[in-house]
């Protein structure tokens, strides 16, 4: 049974997308069968795929407000191994619609299940926020994954994460837990992120991930190609971190 994960964190900015798309292409090529879920309204997800969203008649929003079966609006990317249930901005309405829906945190996870016998991986791009769709994520996810930046104010509002993880244990999944802690754009010629490391480690310990990502201008140039960088320059350092740091999520690091 493939495994759901979901990349959050509230702040903008700190690499869930670049993650989500990354890890996805890295377990893909490793012949991992991988559905990449984007939630975002943004789509950005969506478009570092080569997905031109102009182009979508459907998108995840008809999954979560017209019942559409999830299996309908996928679409391949051109990596083997890897789809997606892309997202439009027509997903921006989506929050303020699912309120007055039954059962509104768990949409997602009824739409995502029956997709766990063909993907080994599901993974989930959350948009900045901690509204009704990172909810729904985190109710249907076995485990979360939260980018941190190294940057100033690098744990400010992870705290509310935590809380908000803690609610959801309680009351929508018993079962969602930590899949990692992961430390993004990491510059070893400043003190600060140095320090960001050592702040991070203090607090999650033993749940961050061995493999910090490096600052890595490939990384910030992949998407404008449509393409993840494990495929634009395999060879990049954010591209060998990204590669293996999805070893280490498949545990064979
Ligand atoms: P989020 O989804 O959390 O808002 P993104 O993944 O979109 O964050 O990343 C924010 C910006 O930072 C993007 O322009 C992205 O290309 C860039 N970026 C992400 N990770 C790195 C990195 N390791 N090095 C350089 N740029 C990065
Ligand atoms: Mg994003």
């Amino acid at each position: 049974m493939g495994k759901i994960i979901a990349i959050a964190n509230q702040k903008g900015g700190v690499a869930k997308t670049t993650t989500a798309v990354n890890v996805g292409a890295s377990l893909a090529l490793m012949g991992q069968p991988v559905l990449l879920v984007d939630i975002d309204p943004q789509g950005n997800a969506t478009s570092g795929l080569g997905i031109d969203k102009n182009q979508l008649e459907r998108c995840v929003y008809d999954v979560l407000i017209n019942d559409i079966a999830a299996s309908e609006v996928i679409i391949p990317t051109g990596i083997r191994n890897l789809d997606v249930l892309p997202s439009t901005i027509q997903l921006a309405g989506a929050e303020v619609e699912m309120v007055s829906l039954l059962a509104r945190e768990q949409i997602l996870k009824r739409a995502l299940s029956p997709l766990k016998e063909k993907y080994q991986y599901i993974i989930i791009d959350c948009p900045p926020s901690l509204g009704l769709l990172t909810l729904n994520a985190l109710a249907a996810a076995d485990s979360l994954l939260i980018p941190i930046q190294c940057e100033f104010y690098a744990l400010e509002g992870v705290g509310q994460l935590m809380n908000t993880v803690q609610l959801v244990q309680k009351h929508l999944n018993q079962n969602l837990e930590i899949e990692g802690v992961l430390l993004t754009m990491f510059d070893a010629r400043l003190n600060l992120s140095i320090q960001v490391v050592d702040e991070v480690k203090k607090v999650f310990g033993n749940k961050v991930f061995k493999n910090i990502i490096p600052r890595n201008v490939r990384l910030s140039e992949a998407p404008s190609h449509g393409i993840p960088v494990v495929i634009y320059d395999p060879k990049s350092k954010g591209s060998e971190a990204y590669q293996e740091l999805a070893k280490e999520v498949m545990g064979i690091d």
